[in-house]
């Protein structure tokens, strides 16, 4: 069993060399090159993370496994190759730009494949395994260590490009869920190292959804949690992309919201404040979320808040705080 995860990180550390060297040095590689220097990634980035190519072959993978020794079912269980009935044993990633996902040792446990000219799917992953889990690891939280620790905080992203272009516009700390919404595995894992982690996902509304559910499962694991604030569905490689890194750093990072500034904004989506009982259903929502607050002076500045906008009185208030942490005891 063990053996078993030995041959196949083995498998995928080779594969990963290698598509890599297709990548920078081979004729077929130059097309999918050309489309990540397109995208704004640079030589380094590529190098850092090792992306690369695999070729739109049939077999290309196969053959190349096959010299080494490996053993071809093994490798099809690992979502290396594919088999059908009619061809036998060939390559499933054809044609893709090639993520290499690491484990927490850097060993490469899996890959992404993105396709190149929009085929369907866009993102192929390895298949879940004994040894990958997607639930329970964060893309590139080897090499984003030592910076978590350095900074006492987290970025939590949404893809690996997003990571990568975040590391390249200087964000080093930052790691990924592959997939939309973070499991309580990796609540977890992120909060044995650190207390802070601002959320940075997509700003279209599979984002924003993922990025409440996030939040709060963050929270009640203990952790300080801040959330960016993308408009106009961009994601953070766009944004990057469109207006560089010294405004991501400053509008996006470092701008982001505090927990309760974000599950007001959240809430507020869902209510028409011109109507008198929306207003008053809004200020009671928000104010189970005040009361969660452990710092006071943090409470009464989301109180004053409420009190402006609402014209109600911090006696009223806070009688309403009170009423509430009653209840939670
Ligand atoms: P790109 O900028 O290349 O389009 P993205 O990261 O913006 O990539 P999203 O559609 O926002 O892509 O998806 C976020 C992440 O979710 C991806 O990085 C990938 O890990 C995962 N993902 C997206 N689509 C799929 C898919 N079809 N199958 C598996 N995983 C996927
Ligand atoms: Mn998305
Ligand atoms: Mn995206
Ligand atoms: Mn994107």
């Amino acid at each position: 069993h063990n053996q078993d995860n030995q041959d196949v990180i083995s498998a995928n550390e080779w594969l990963t060399k290698l598509y890599h060297h297709l990548l920078r040095h081979s004729k077929d590689g130059k097309e999918a090159y050309q489309y990540l220097i397109n995208r704004g990634f640079t030589e380094e980035s590529i190098n850092t993370f090792q992306l690369g190519f695999a070729p739109n072959s049939k077999d290309f993978t196969a053959q190349f496994l096959e010299k080494k020794g490996f053993h071809l079912q093994q490798m099809v269980k690992a979502g290396l190759l594919s088999a059908k009935e009619d061809q036998g044993v060939t390559d499933r990633f054809r044609g893709r730009v090639m993520f290499p996902i690491r484990n927490h040792l850097g060993k490469t446990i899996a890959f992404g494949g993105r396709a190149l000219n929009g085929q369907e799917p866009k993102y192929l992953n390895s298949p879940e395994s004994d040894l990958f889990r997607k639930g329970t690891m964060l893309y590139n939280f080897d090499l984003a260590r030592p910076h978590i620790r350095r900074e006492q905080e987290v970025v939590l992203f949404e893809g690996y490009v997003d990571v990568i272009s975040a590391y390249n516009a200087g964000i080093q700390n930052g790691v990924a869920t592959l997939g939309t919404s973070i499991t309580e595995a990796q609540a977890k894992l992120l909060r044995r190292y650190v207390d802070q982690v601002t959320i940075c996902y997509d700003g279209d509304e599979a984002g924003i959804q993922a990025s409440f559910k996030a939040a709060k499962l963050l929270k009640q694991v203990g952790c300080m949690v801040k959330v960016s604030h993308l408009t106009n569905g961009l994601d953070p490689d766009e944004f990057i992309q469109t207006y560089g890194a010294e405004r991501f750093k400053n509008e996006i990072i470092k701008a982001s919201d505090t927990y309760t500034s974000f599950m007001m904004r959240y809430i507020k989506k869902d209510y028409n404040l011109k109507l008198e009982g929306d207003r008053i259903q809004y200020v009671e929502k928000v104010l189970d979320e005040i009361a969660l607050i452990e710092k006071p002076i943090e409470r009464e500045h989301y109180l004053k808040e409420l009190s402006n906008e609402f014209n109600l009185s911090m006696d009223t208030l806070t009688l309403e705080i009170e009423a509430r942490l009653q209840k939670l005891g």
